[in-house]
Protein backbone atom coordinates (compact mmCIF):
# COMPACT_ATOMS: atom_id res chain seq x y z
CA UNK A 1 0.00 0.00 0.00
CA UNK A 2 1.55 3.71 -1.16
CA UNK A 3 2.11 6.04 1.51
CA UNK A 4 1.13 3.68 4.14
CA UNK A 5 3.42 4.79 7.80
CA UNK A 6 3.69 0.90 8.10
CA UNK A 7 4.34 -0.49 4.76
CA UNK A 8 6.76 2.06 4.62
CA UNK A 9 8.16 0.90 8.12
CA UNK A 10 7.68 -3.23 7.53
CA UNK A 11 9.95 -2.20 4.25
CA UNK A 12 12.72 -0.85 6.07
CA UNK A 13 11.90 2.91 4.11
CA UNK A 14 11.45 4.52 6.93
CA UNK A 15 13.44 3.42 10.63
CA UNK A 16 12.31 1.46 13.29
CA UNK A 17 12.97 -0.12 16.35
CA UNK A 18 12.63 -3.73 15.60
CA UNK A 19 11.56 -5.74 18.58
CA UNK A 20 10.40 -9.01 16.21
CA UNK A 21 9.86 -9.87 12.84
CA UNK A 22 9.29 -13.21 11.28
CA UNK A 23 7.66 -14.23 7.86
CA UNK A 24 4.17 -12.35 8.47
CA UNK A 25 4.93 -10.01 11.23
CA UNK A 26 6.69 -6.87 11.93
CA UNK A 27 7.01 -5.33 15.48
CA UNK A 28 8.86 -2.17 16.75
CA UNK A 29 8.98 0.01 19.90
CA UNK A 30 6.06 2.72 19.31
CA UNK A 31 8.10 6.51 18.62
CA UNK A 32 5.45 7.77 21.38
CA UNK A 33 5.13 5.28 24.16
CA UNK A 34 2.50 5.09 26.58
CA UNK A 35 4.19 2.98 29.13
CA UNK A 36 7.44 1.55 29.41
CA UNK A 37 7.22 -0.95 27.71
CA UNK A 38 4.81 0.03 24.27
CA UNK A 39 5.09 -2.21 21.13
CA UNK A 40 3.21 -2.01 17.90
CA UNK A 41 2.72 -5.85 15.90
CA UNK A 42 1.84 -5.30 12.44
CA UNK A 43 0.78 -8.08 9.63
CA UNK A 44 3.69 -7.41 6.89
CA UNK A 45 0.47 -7.54 4.50
CA UNK A 46 -1.49 -4.32 4.07
CA UNK A 47 -5.28 -3.86 6.11
CA UNK A 48 -6.31 -1.16 7.59
CA UNK A 49 -7.74 -2.59 11.04
CA UNK A 50 -9.23 -5.32 13.12
CA UNK A 51 -12.17 -4.64 10.84
CA UNK A 52 -10.58 -6.25 7.62
CA UNK A 53 -8.89 -8.87 9.61
CA UNK A 54 -11.14 -11.28 6.97
CA UNK A 55 -8.68 -10.15 4.11
CA UNK A 56 -5.59 -11.83 6.36
CA UNK A 57 -4.84 -15.63 5.80
CA UNK A 58 -6.04 -17.84 9.20
CA UNK A 59 -2.56 -17.99 9.56
CA UNK A 60 -0.99 -14.29 9.62
CA UNK A 61 -3.80 -13.62 12.05
CA UNK A 62 -2.20 -16.73 14.23
CA UNK A 63 1.06 -15.25 13.56
CA UNK A 64 0.07 -12.22 14.79
CA UNK A 65 -0.95 -13.25 18.20
CA UNK A 66 1.97 -15.82 18.45
CA UNK A 67 4.26 -12.75 18.01
CA UNK A 68 2.50 -10.84 20.95
CA UNK A 69 2.70 -13.09 23.06
CA UNK A 70 6.22 -14.40 21.84
CA UNK A 71 7.34 -10.67 22.33
CA UNK A 72 5.90 -10.22 25.85
CA UNK A 73 7.82 -13.08 26.97
CA UNK A 74 11.05 -12.06 25.93
CA UNK A 75 10.06 -8.81 27.86
CA UNK A 76 9.96 -10.26 30.56
CA UNK A 77 6.94 -8.45 32.35
CA UNK A 78 5.34 -10.34 35.29
CA UNK A 79 3.00 -8.34 36.37
CA UNK A 80 1.51 -8.33 32.92
CA UNK A 81 0.33 -6.46 30.16
CA UNK A 82 -2.43 -4.80 28.13
CA UNK A 83 -3.21 -5.79 24.26
CA UNK A 84 -5.23 -2.81 21.95
CA UNK A 85 -6.37 -2.52 18.71
CA UNK A 86 -7.97 0.87 17.90
CA UNK A 87 -10.33 0.23 15.23
CA UNK A 88 -11.62 3.54 13.47
CA UNK A 89 -12.51 7.11 14.06
CA UNK A 90 -14.43 6.45 17.23
CA UNK A 91 -11.56 4.36 18.93
CA UNK A 92 -9.02 7.79 17.45
CA UNK A 93 -7.12 4.77 15.41
CA UNK A 94 -4.27 7.15 14.09
CA UNK A 95 -2.46 4.97 11.62
CA UNK A 96 -4.52 2.63 9.05
CA UNK A 97 -2.42 -0.38 9.10
CA UNK A 98 -4.20 -2.93 11.50
CA UNK A 99 -1.69 -3.02 14.57
CA UNK A 100 -1.49 -4.66 18.15
CA UNK A 101 -0.21 -2.39 20.56
CA UNK A 102 1.51 -3.95 23.47
CA UNK A 103 1.40 -1.76 26.67
CA UNK A 104 3.09 -3.14 30.12
CA UNK A 105 5.47 -2.71 32.75
CA UNK A 106 3.31 -0.41 34.81
CA UNK A 107 -0.01 -0.25 36.23
CA UNK A 108 -2.60 0.78 33.97
CA UNK A 109 -6.25 2.39 34.36
CA UNK A 110 -9.13 0.01 35.91
CA UNK A 111 -10.84 1.01 32.86
CA UNK A 112 -10.75 0.40 28.78
CA UNK A 113 -11.82 4.21 27.75
P1 LIG B 1 -3.22 4.27 16.85
O1 LIG B 1 -3.46 5.67 17.34
O2 LIG B 1 -3.87 3.20 17.63
O3 LIG B 1 -3.48 4.18 15.35
O4 LIG B 1 -1.66 4.00 17.05
C1 LIG B 1 -0.68 4.48 16.20
C2 LIG B 1 0.60 4.50 16.97
O5 LIG B 1 1.67 4.64 16.04
C3 LIG B 1 0.74 5.64 17.98
O6 LIG B 1 0.89 5.10 19.29
C4 LIG B 1 1.99 6.38 17.51
O7 LIG B 1 2.79 6.84 18.58
C5 LIG B 1 2.70 5.32 16.69
N1 LIG B 1 3.59 5.81 15.66
C6 LIG B 1 3.34 6.77 14.74
N2 LIG B 1 4.40 6.94 13.92
C7 LIG B 1 5.35 6.04 14.34
C8 LIG B 1 6.68 5.72 13.90
N3 LIG B 1 7.26 6.34 12.87
N4 LIG B 1 7.35 4.76 14.58
C9 LIG B 1 6.78 4.13 15.64
N5 LIG B 1 5.53 4.38 16.08
C10 LIG B 1 4.83 5.33 15.45
ZN1 LIG C 1 0.10 -0.46 5.34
Amino acid sequence: MENCLFCKIVKGEIPSAKVWEDEQVYAFKDINPQAPFHVLVVPKKHVASVAEIGMLEDSEIAAILRAVSNIAAEASLPGGFRVISNCGPDACQSVPHLHFHILGGCQMADRMA
